[in-house]
């Protein structure tokens, strides 16, 4: 089995602790394993990164775009064996694990081309003789939480972004997947990234979270992951005025109005609903349907769905993985038979698929639910699998506000050939990220990311907009006259 060390100081580093990753299309061997650290190799991590900022804050903004460039460069060259890590720790499928690599890199060449632009205006000043201006300035150490789903995309997402800027970055990749996070780490220590500007804490949280998020050090967390923790840390950072990023849960619906291209529709959904075996923050989940095609749209979509064939995700033939974890496939379950003990209908799936290929493995056969109500906690509560609800609805208005029933608002999509039932959409659903005749995932590097409500918080990821997050505004005025 494998051993990867974390990055600590700018030192490859073990503690002789281990945390096991398995593969959760063949739980039986674990495929590799990474350090678990203790309260104080967390705090030597800090000691490093405080000392790390000083160095990275005063190094040329082109010198770090070189060592940007530089990390994508590599990521490019490492991208097979990364992707086969993210298939090996995820489960997703190998081309979704290319697409995500590719897109890392994407992170780290447009955030380097940014940094050499700085960001500041001049600004006029009624004083006579005087000139006043506004810039960023870094804030310091920030800590990156992650999720597993998008176990190298969500780091990057946020350190390409934050480096760029001049912070000290300290991450925190998910337990069930952290090889992503190291071997990304291992692109930027390569690429020259000076030591201590990023750290990376593997290990149980329940042993370090109090050295992991209470160190004073700290000037902001962003944080990608559940509601649970992500408000818990909203509120405890809120006491100690750090600054706060949350990209949380999402209950993401898409709308097929009677005029829409019903089979474009099916296609979309099958890579916003089941794409990442529905893993996604953006997956659409909730599928409502103009009552005068519900049936025909149904009928469509069953069909397709029927036909996606799930298996391991490093196989060629793969459309859907398995979920990450048996924890997770455990509950995604408990939900389905919920949905159904309170009078939802099963249309397709709805349990483990049979056979001896998928017997040690997390599988959930993609699974399409009817008569759902609005009541049920299905229709409510994030499942983070490949199950969807379809329900009719009476037009767009209805449409709408069943879109906007939802403590979540992340994203929403529309299909329709309506040029102002579009727009009328996009300005009345009550989501971050809108697409029509696209699907509900799927958004670029530049493209500013995040949710309203409980979805998000208010920085956005992604594009010049993370950048707010990343920076501090300083204001400074010369008086030049006599
Ligand atoms: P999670 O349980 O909240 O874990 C996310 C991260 O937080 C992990 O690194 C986890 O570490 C860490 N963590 C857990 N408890 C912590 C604590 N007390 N203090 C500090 N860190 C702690 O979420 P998940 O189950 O991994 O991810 C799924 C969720 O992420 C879903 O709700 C999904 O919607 C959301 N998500 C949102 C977006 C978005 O952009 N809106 C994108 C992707 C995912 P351990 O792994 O060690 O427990």
């Amino acid at each position: 089995m494998r051993s990867l060390e974390t990055l600590s100081g700018g030192q490859w580093v073990t503690t002789g602790e281990w945390l096991p990753v398995h593969d959760p299309a063949d739980l039986r061997t674990p495929v590799a394993q990474v350090p678990a650290l203790g309260a104080a190799d967390v705090t030597r991590i800090y000691d490093h990164a405080a000392a790390g900022f000083d160095v990275w804050r005063r190094t040329s903004p082109f010198d770090r775009a070189r060592v940007l460039f530089e990390t994508a460069r590599l990521l490019r060259e490492r991208a097979d064996g990364i992707a086969a890590d993210v298939v090996a720790e995820n489960g997703k499928t190998f081309k979704e694990a290319s697409g995500e690599v590719q897109k890392a890199a994407d992170f780290f060449e447009y955030y380097a081309g940014i940094a050499r632009d700085g960001y500041g205006t001049l600004v006029h000043d009624a004083r006579p003789d005087t000139r006043t201006s506004f810039h960023g300035e870094p804030i310091g150490v920030v800590l990156a939480i992650t999720p597993w789903n998008d176990p190298l995309l969500t780091p990057a997402r946020k350190l390409a972004p934050a480096l760029a800027a001049g912070n000290a970055v300290v991450l925190k990749p998910a337990s069930e997947t952290p090889l992503s996070g190291l071997l990304l780490a291992r692109a930027l220590h390569d690429a020259g990234l000076p030591a201590g500007v990023l750290g990376v804490v593997t290990g149980r949280v329940g042993r370090i979270s109090d050295a992991l998020t209470g160190d004073p050090r700290i000037a902001a967390v962003t944080f990608t992951g559940s509601n649970a923790v992500g408000e818990g840390l909203r509120r405890s950072l809120a006491d100690r005025n750090v600054r706060f990023q949350g990209e949380l849960g999402g209950k993401n619906a898409t709308v097929v109005l009677a005029d829409a291209d019903l089979g474009k529709a099916v296609g979309a959904l099958l890579v916003a609903s089941f794409g990442q075996t529905g893993q996604r923050c953006t997956a659409t989940s909730r599928v409502l349907v103009e009552r005068s095609v519900y049936r025909e749209f149904t009928d469509l979509l069953l069909a397709a769905v029927a036909a996606l064939r799930i298996g391991p995700g490093g196989e060629d033939t793969t459309a859907v993985g398995p979920l990450s974890s048996s924890g997770h496939r455990d509950g995604v379950l408990a939900d389905i038979a919920r949905a159904v003990k309170e009078g939802a209908t099963v249309l397709a799936g709805g349990g483990v698929p049979e056979g001896e290929a998928h017997a040690h493995g997390c599988y959930v056969v993609p699974t399409v639910l009817g008569d759902v109500t609005r009541e049920m906690a299905i229709w409510r509560e994030e499942v983070f699998g490949p199950v969807v609800v379809v329900r009719p609805v009476d037009g767009l208005d209805e449409a709408v506000e069943e879109v906007n029933d939802s403590d979540y608002g992340l994203a929403a999509a529309l299909f329709t050939r309506d040029l102002a039932a579009a727009h009328r959409f996009a300005e009345a659903a009550d989501c971050g990220q809108i697409a029509v005749n696209t699907t509900t995932s799927g958004w670029d590097v530049h493209h500013p990311f995040g949710g309203f409500r409980d979805s998000g918080s208010a920085f956005k990821e992604q594009g010049g907009e993370a950048l707010r997050f990343y920076t501090r505004v300083k204001t400074v005025a010369f008086h030049f006259g006599p």
